[in-house]
């Protein structure tokens, strides 16, 4: 066998187109391919977003002719929540794992400033969790369970006027990072002229206001002529219901009042036909095919630039993950040594503060002693001179008392000579009257 570099280039690219002289059978790859797939199953996410009560659920169990579990929401949350349900179904050999998100509690609050950013971030979750399973070592994409959002069926609400400013923002904040399918919900509560004008107004408005709805794709033969009639349809004008009905004849799924009945299936109705239609058996693979190859591109490409990454250098030359990894580490450890220096300088200042804060502490409680050492001398000197006064007057009024003592032993004796001279004379003159 011959191999020349020219045999195994692509048609266009100048390689030669050689006859089969039998049959060789790798016509059958399109069926190998079918079958694995088959075998493989398949998974899809839809994300429905709208205001609590416009029939989110009701489309969801009429879209796939189910009762998919789940109580209504109430009008009372706090915030906007993301409700996530996984369900398997089976279609003939066909498996699909069926991811449903809702956004509970969406509209509800009196302030809907942020209620865009629990549905931006969830979105961004499951890209971030596809992203870290591709840069594993070890990645198990075939196995993994991608929930990343495939469809975002976005419910406007049948007023008749213009789109609400939370619709515009949601749907502004998301048409970058999802594929957008806006729907009338309940288009039962519309009448027909008015919803040819609403659905007018509002193509106007998002044209406007610059929001990237999903287009269905034209570029397939085989579907462009139905997709590009299926375009100017848009937004779909929908009617959910699971009740069936006996019209005529046939069970029908259907809505009835006491004016009359809507069938959910009949075009002339409403356009539930058509999403079913666009949004299941014509573009459901290239919804998905569109999540990976453009929504979450950019995101991976954003995280990456964001990370440091880059295909070229600023010569244009092709960049390298290993050149790339290099510059990052020892740009990261260049930060790192900074950091470390910052702090010990910090640190050596700090104890330099310190320092003299403690200086400046003993400074004072020496003066404080020095103060208080004064006191008591002063206070010392102050009590010796009054001891000693003290004293003096001790020894002054000991010394009064003993010449006291004396005078009086003296007086004594002076008294006591006198009364035995007295004595005396009485006894010698017995006349002598005493006083
Ligand atoms: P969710 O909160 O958005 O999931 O709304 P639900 O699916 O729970 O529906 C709320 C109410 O609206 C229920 O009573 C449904 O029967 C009713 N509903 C659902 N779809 C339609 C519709 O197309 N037209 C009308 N008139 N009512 C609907």
């Amino acid at each position: 066998m011959l191999f020349s570099p020219e045999r195994t280039r692509w048609p266009g690219e100048g390689c030669r187109t050689v006859p089969l002289s039998g049959h060789v059978g790798f016509d059958s790859l399109p069926d190998q391919l079918v079958n694995k797939s088959v075998n493989h199953g398949f998974c899809f996410n839809i994300l429905c977003v709208g205001e609590t009560g416009l029939g989110k659920s009701t489309l969801m169990d009429t879209l796939f002719n189910t009762k998919f579990e789940g109580d209504p929401a109430s009008h009372s949350q706090p915030g906007v929540q993301l409700k996530s349900n996984t369900y398997d179904l089976q279609e003939s050999n066909v498996n699909l794992k069926l991811t449903i998100v809702s956004t509970v509690g969406f509209g509800d609050q009196i302030n809907k400033e942020d209620s865009y950013k629990p549905i931006v971030e969830f979105i961004d979750a499951q890209f971030e969790a596809y992203l870290q399973e591709e840069l594993k070592i070890k990645r198990v994409l075939h196995n993994y369970h991608d929930t990343r959002i495939h469809a975002c069926l976005y419910f406007i609400a049948p007023t008749g006027h213009s789109l609400k400013s939370l619709d515009l923002v949601t749907m502004k904040k998301l048409d970058s990072k999802v594929n957008i399918i806006p729907i009338i919900a309940k288009s039962d509560a519309i009448s027909k002229s008015e919803l040819t004008k609403f659905k007018i107004k509002i193509t106007s408005e998002l044209v406007s206001n610059g929001v990237q709805i999903y287009q269905f794709p034209t570029d397939d033969e085989s579907v462009a002529e139905i997709n590009g009639t299926m375009n100017a349809h848009l937004p779909f004008a929908v009617i959910g219901s699971t009740e069936e009905l006996k019209i005529g004849n046939k069970m029908m799924k259907a809505r009835q009042y006491p004016w009359g009945t809507v069938q959910v299936e009949n075009e002339t109705h409403c356009d539930f036909v058509k999403l079913r239609e666009m949004l299941i058996r014509v573009n459901m693979e290239d919804l998905r095919e569109q999540t990976h190859t453009r929504h979450y591109e950019l995101y991976r490409r954003c995280k990456l630039e964001e990370m440091g990454f880059k295909d070229t250098d600023p010569d244009s030359k092709p960049f390298s993950l290993q050149e790339t990894y290099e510059a990052k580490r020892n740009e990261f450890l260049g930060e790192l040594q900074k950091k470390e220096e910052a702090m010990r300088q910090m640190f050596v200042q700090r104890v330099k503060e310190k320092e003299a804060e403690l200086k400046e502490a003993e400074k004072e409680l020496h003066e404080k002693f020095d103060r208080l050492k004064k006191l008591h001398q002063d206070e010392k000197k102050k009590l010796e001179d009054k001891k000693k006064s003290l004293d003096d007057e001790v020894n002054a009024f000991k010394q009064r008392k003993t010449a006291a003592e004396l005078l009086q032993s003296q007086a004594q004796q002076a008294g006591g000579s006198q009364t035995l001279k007295r004595d005396k004379e009485r006894k010698n003159n017995p006349w002598l009257c005493t006083e």
